[in-house]
């Protein structure tokens, strides 16, 4: 592997930066596998994983080796995601900034495939939590992450970051887990290594930037913004923070480590602003910056006056679907289509905003459609957290759940009409059993490909 020889010019003077085991990580091939657990999901398959904890996320495991995740049903299950090791220290900034997680409103701005999203959900469970990401092609698997995840308070949004100045909503938590030059992940994927150039560290800290510039006036007087990047550079990482506090609008703050984790403490030259860089030959994880600050100034977001309205179901459809889902009653029911939908009810107001402002991709847990008499379960309901012991349940084995997630013909021993396909106690979506076959409900856009 050949590293640009700018980038390693350039990091010459950067604290924590050790030119020849830097290069002997990177020459070595070695991979570090790790995943973090669903809490809410993990107590079945806990003991599935063994391997060393990851000392800054509780959740978090590095595992020997890699396995096929494709083929291990409870991944598909939204058990567990598989995230680079250094990422997950935002567990650990997050604990300590916010060590009260509740009723936070909490926005992660470059959301896109979802591994901060998962555990910023995974912490703050009855906060609000908005998980955005620009580009339309990458919202479609951040959308399958978070609904695998099964959280109802997330709200999903694929907006440009100055479109929150008129979201309606304020923060009072934000990442900012930027688009950057990438160096931090060269030794898992060398490929990226063609694309890096100086002109692209340059372009990517303008960027940086103008996403941080959009975003400061929704975060809120007391608000934590956290920056991050997976990128080496000083230009994407101290200077940001330089930048970002030259405008007097921030306090950096400093998160406590253990000398044993091996994350260099860096200050940024002008302002003194702390930073956590993460270096491949001194631990166990990819490249990786992160920063973190107070704000010290108002929010200032505008917002439609009127709202327009989420459509609520009549009268007889709310009877059928709380008779259908008796959870239902505690949280707010509203419609999209011929879809309903359940939402955290005491974030209802700001779902209002949000779907009035912004351009929403999802928003809570899909229940299903009524047809008829019947209602036809969404495969987001099978996902969710929420209690669904009452719906009749197949439990299958891994050859059947991978048939399941393949989307072939299944038979199964079950019960007439609609049932959970269950693996390891976790549901994996829904079957509907007539007389003479069984149909196969699991989205097709998901299905599993690989042979
Ligand atoms: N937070 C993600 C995670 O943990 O899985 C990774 C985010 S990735 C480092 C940066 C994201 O920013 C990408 O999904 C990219 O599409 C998005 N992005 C690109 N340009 C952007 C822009 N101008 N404003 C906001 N986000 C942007």
């Amino acid at each position: 592997m050949t590293l640009p020889h700018e980038l390693i010019q350039s990091l010459q003077s950067v604290k924590g930066f050790q030119e020849s085991s830097f290069r002997a990580v990177h020459e070595s091939g070695e991979q570090v596998t790790a995943i973090r657990l669903n809490p809410a999901k993990q107590s079945v398959i806990q003991d599935k994983f063994t391997g060393q904890a990851i000392p800054w996320c509780p959740l978090g495991i590095y595992l020997n080796e890699r396995p096929s995740f494709t083929f291990d049903p409870s991944f598909h299950a939204g058990a567990y995601y598989v995230q680079d090791a250094s990422s997950m220290f935002l567990w650990e900034a997050i604990s300590q900034l916010v060590p009260d997680p509740r009723n936070k409103k909490v926005l992660d701005l470059c959301a896109a495939p979802g591994g901060k999203s998962t555990l910023l959900a995974s912490y703050f469970t009855d906060g609000l939590l908005v998980s955005n990401e620009v580009i339309k092609s990458r919202a479609s698997i951040l959308v399958e992450n978070l609904t695998k995840w099964g959280n109802s308070n997330v709200v999903i949004t694929n907006n440009d970051p100055v479109h929150f100045r008129q979201g309606g909503i304020t923060f009072d938590v934000i990442v900012v887990d930027a688009p950057c030059s990438g160096s931090g992940l060269f030794r898992k994927d060398p490929d990226a290594i063609s694309e890096w150039s100086l002109d692209h560290v340059q372009h990517c800290s303008l960027r940086q930037q103008r996403i941080l510039d959009d975003i400061i006036p929704s975060l809120n007087e007391n608000g934590i913004l956290i920056y991050a990047t997976c990128s080496y550079s000083l230009e994407e990482d101290e200077m940001i923070a330089d930048w970002l506090m030259s405008s007097g609008e921030f306090e950096a703050l400093s998160i406590a480590i253990s000398e044993q984790w091996n994350i260099v403490q860096t200050f940024s030259e002008k302002m003194k602003a702390p930073g956590y860089r993460f270096y491949p030959d001194r631990l166990k994880g990819e490249g990786f910056f992160i920063a973190a600050f107070r704000k010290k100034t108002p929010a200032f977001a505008l917002g439609k006056g009127k709202l327009s309205a989420l459509k609520s179901p009549q009268k007889h459809e709310f009877a059928q679907v709380h008779e259908f889902l008796s959870a239902a009653e505690n949280f707010y029911l509203f419609k999209q289509g011929d879809q309903f939908r359940l939402f955290d009810k005491q974030w209802q107001e700001e779902l209002q905003q949000l779907a009035s402002n912004l351009y929403i991709r999802k928003a809570g847990v899909g229940i299903g459609e009524i047809k008829g008499k019947d209602i036809i379960p969404a495969h987001e309901l099978a996902m969710s957290l929420l209690p669904l012991a009452h719906f009749n349940q197949v439990a299958v084995n891994t050859d059947e759940a991978l048939k399941y997630l393949r989307r072939q013909d299944l038979q199964l021993d079950t019960s007439k009409g609609w049932n959970l396909v269950m693996y390891e106690h976790l549901p994996l979506g829904w079957i509907k059993a007539l007389p003479n076959r069984i149909n196969n409900y699991y989205p097709q856009e998901w299905r599993i490909l690989k042979q």
